[in-house]
């Protein structure tokens, strides 16, 4: 029977500084005497005079502790591992005195991987990885990293669980509805591993804050769903010469990448600058199918533990484009853009700079006044019966949960196309979900000549709150 001893750094030493040796026996002496026959000063150290095992050395065959089987004259078969666990008083950088029974216990599956092992497990143990965002990539990255032995996991978070979450951030439970995103996944990720240090940032990432709350992880996980906290995810990342292991999905459809400025491209080379507001719709807006941020954040979370161990080929320089329709995967190369304004030879971007206008979404960029109309004012004009005309341009899903009586329904990009529909003559009032797609379509009818179109401010989520509560939401 041919067994693999691991052997614990303290004693590797004694066999030639290999962490594991090979040998044959039928039981777990058998296998010991013939790994120390090859290698006299280990004996010394595991067996005392009278050939008993030294009580300060444990022996586990794969995961189980020896004296809880038949001690010495267990038997092995082929292909097993046997551990040898040393307790050591003091600070020995010895990776198995960081380790109690448990743990062994635990990461028993791992610690069998040549590629993972008890140093590698140490090097889980002593890395720190901020997740940004507990909801639906945050979910399985926070699950599976807990459960690998990441030992240091900040969290950046602060949303509440709503009701609509539940259908793929599978780190809530229905009973943490209207609880703290960041306590429900603390108290999942204590249940799953207790050693776990957490670390909460209950707050929203900004550029004020931003190099405080990353600059003393080692790898940062964007999991968040908007333009503005990519782009500065990604120049604090560059900034600060740290990794961004990158996800994004929408729909059936997700993007995954490691970004890492010192050995290839960032995400400011692969997308210069963001899509204007309202051309591109959220996963709130457009919709995601729930086990897509189980798959995409999973591959995150793979990429993450790669980079921890220094094993494998990251996804550095490569995106994974995924499409669940079709169940396909499809890479692409990634090349540093020498002309990236965060990483490239001449950088313009020297800190971090206002992303929310940079994205378009800044104060000056929101419409005027008189641009807009409240809810109630609508409500008021209709009930007035003045001669308003309400235009829909979200997408039929939508319509078909929710509408305000009598409004026209033109998607918005349609919008182009079906714009003849409509006359410059009249009152227009266009609505969305939230006020995004409708003001990208304001703006376009008025650069067209509609001078007479307004946007309903909060869209239809702000009509039901204050107009029509019994309006179903989504
Ligand atoms: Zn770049």
């Amino acid at each position: 029977m041919s067994v693999k001893v691991m052997i614990p750094t303290p004693l590797r030493p004694y066999v030639g500084n290999r962490d594991a040796v090979t040998a044959d026996g039928a039981t777990v002496d058998e296998v010991l005497s013939n790994v120390t026959a090859a290698n006299q000063q280990l004996k010394r150290h595991l067996f005392d005079d009278s050939g008993q095992l030294r009580n300060f050395v444990n022996v586990y065959l794969n995961d189980e502790d020896i004296r809880y089987l038949q001690r010495g004259t267990t038997p092995v078969h082929e292909g097993d591992t046997i551990f040898l666990i040393p307790s050591i008083a003091g600070g020995s950088s010895g990776a198995g005195s960081d380790f109690t029974y448990d743990d062994i216990q635990r990461y028993s599956r791992h610690l069998l991987l040549p590629e993972v092992g008890l140093s590698g497990q140490l090097k889980l143990k002593r890395a720190k990885v901020l997740v940004i965002g507990a909801g639906g990539l945050g979910s399985p990255l926070l699950l599976y990293l807990a459960a690998a032995g990441v030992g240091t996991i900040g969290i950046v978070d602060f949303d509440v669980v709503d009701f609509s979450n539940l259908q793929r951030q599978v780190i809530h439970s229905e009973k943490d509805v209207g609880r703290k995103k960041i306590d429900s996944a603390e108290e999942r990720i204590k249940g799953i591993n207790p050693t776990v240090k957490i670390i909460k940032f209950e707050e929203r990432i900004t550029s004020e804050n931003a190099l405080d709350i990353i600059k003393n992880f080692d790898i940062v996980i964007d999991g968040t769903d908007n333009f503005p906290t990519r782009y500065l995810v990604n120049d604090a990342c560059v900034l600060l010469g740290k990794t961004n292991v990158y996800g994004s999905i929408y729909r059936f459809e997700g993007q995954v990448s490691v970004f890492d400025a010192r050995k290839g491209p960032c995400y400011r080379c692969l997308y210069e600058n963001p899509p204007p507001p309202g051309l591109v719709p959220s996963c709130a807006e457009g919709g995601v199918v729930g086990v897509l941020p189980g798959i995409i954040g999973t591959i995150q979370a793979m990429e993450t533990i790669k980079l921890i161990l220094g094993e494998g080929e990251p996804l550095i320089g490569r995106l994974v484009l995924f499409d669940a329709m079709k169940m396909k995967f499809k890479e692409l190369t990634l090349r540093k853009n020498p002309r990236c304004p965060v990483c490239g030879e001449n950088p313009t971007v020297h800190e971090l700079i206002d992303y929310e206008e940079f994205c378009g979404l800044g104060r000056g960029n929101e419409l005027s006044d008189d641009l807009s109309i409240s809810a109630e004012e609508l409500d008021r004009k209709l009930k007035a019966k003045e001669p308003v005309v309400v235009l829909d341009v979200r997408e039929p899903q939508e319509w078909e949960i929710n509408r305000i009586d009598g409004s026209l329904f033109i998607p918005v990009n349609d919008l182009p196309s079906r714009v003849s529909e409509l006359s410059t003559a009249d009152e227009i009032v266009v609505y969305c979900k939230g006020g995004q797609r409708s003001s990208y379509a304001v703006r376009f009818m008025r650069d067209i000549g509609f001078k007479k179109v307004r946007n309903l401010t909060g869209g239809i989520v702000e009509w039901a709150l204050k107009v029509d509560p019994s309006m179903a939401r989504y």
